[in-house]
């Protein structure tokens, strides 16, 4: 029997993770489909009842649905139900469904192993307190930052971000611009987790503030190379833009899911086949 994973959500115009995942099922030989699902948010009963089935491996999940999945399943991961999102889970043989989050690992993987930064002891600021601030915000506390700034264009979401993460490590709220350049020269890394960049132009902080041994990194993957990267790189700084993230997002549910580990190598490849510019 063919096993099966579906990424739901509404709208879905992205297929990076459609081509990582089943070119990952063909290198290793497993029969088994990756699948879009655009589905709202009244299907969302329906389609967890028949993820239940036996030949289900488990799901990914996009927005708008990080959040309503959560109250579908029998198990959330620690690390999902601090940070408040799943976007991926995996079904046991019984047909229970647990629920984790591969964003706040990817990122961490991205970061340590893709761009060279250690998080463990560093200043890092984060602009950016929706769904994908929370999971980095909080990776990096797990990972031992030594402070985490978090800016956010709604300054009260950044506050109540860092006040739902304080007794994780230490965290505190850019209280605005002018605040946030003096975090910037002192922070060994600074991550873009808005969509500055992607759905607007320019970038979501200033580059010139950071000192000379700073990294960027830039969740944004489409364009690969954002306003704020090119600043970045052209002062000589460290950068990586999301694509990594991306991968290795989809390395750990792969691993979840099927046993086998190390597939980001394979994924990887098959981005930059289908897609020149979805190249790390
Ligand atoms: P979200 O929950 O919708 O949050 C959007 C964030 O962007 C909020 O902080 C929002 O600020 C901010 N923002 C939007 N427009 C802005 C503007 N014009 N100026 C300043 N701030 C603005 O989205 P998300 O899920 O966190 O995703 C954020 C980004 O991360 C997206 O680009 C997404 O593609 C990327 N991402 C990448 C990966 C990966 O694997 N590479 C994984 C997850 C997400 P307000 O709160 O003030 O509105």
């Amino acid at each position: 029997m063919s096993q099966r994973v579906a990424l739901i959500g509404q709208p879905l115009r992205r297929r990076h993770s459609e081509i990582m995942h089943n070119a990952a099922f063909d290198h290793y030989g497993i029969e088994a489909a990756y699948e879009l699902r655009e589905i709202g948010d009244s299907e969302l009963g329906g389609f967890f009842a028949e993820a239940r089935g036996p030949a289900w491996l488990g799901f990914q999940v996009t927005a708008p649905h990080k959040q309503a999945v959560m109250a579908h399943l029998d198990h959330i991961e620690a690390g999902a139900d601090a940070i408040g999102a799943v976007n991926s889970g995996v079904r046991s043989d019984d047909g229970s469904l647990t629920g984790f989050n591969t964003d706040a690992p990817g990122f961490l993987s991205a970061l340590v192993n893709g761009l060279g930064a250690d998080p463990a002891g560093a200043q890092v600021v984060v602009v950016g307190a929706g769904g994908a601030g929370r999971a980095v915000t909080w990776a990096l506390l797990d990972a031992g930052a030594d402070r985490v700034v978090v800016a956010n264009r709604d300054v009260d979401r950044a506050v109540a971000l860092a006040g739902s993460f304080a007794h994780l490590g230490p965290v505190v709220a850019a209280p605005g611009d002018g605040a946030l350049a003096g975090y910037l020269a002192t922070a060994d890394i600074a991550v873009n987790a808005t969509t500055v960049g992607m759905t607007s132009d320019g970038a979501a902080f200033d580059v010139t503030a950071l000192p000379d041994h700073a990294a960027v990194f830039d969740l944004v993957y489409i364009p690969p190379v954002t306003p704020l990267l090119r600043a970045a790189a052209s002062r000589g700084l460290r950068v990586s833009n999301g694509a990594e993230m991306l991968v290795r997002q989809a390395e750990i549910a792969f691993e979840r899911w099927t046993g086998v580990a190390g597939a980001a190598d394979v994924m990887r490849q098959a981005l930059a086949e289908w897609s020149p510019d979805a190249q790390p």
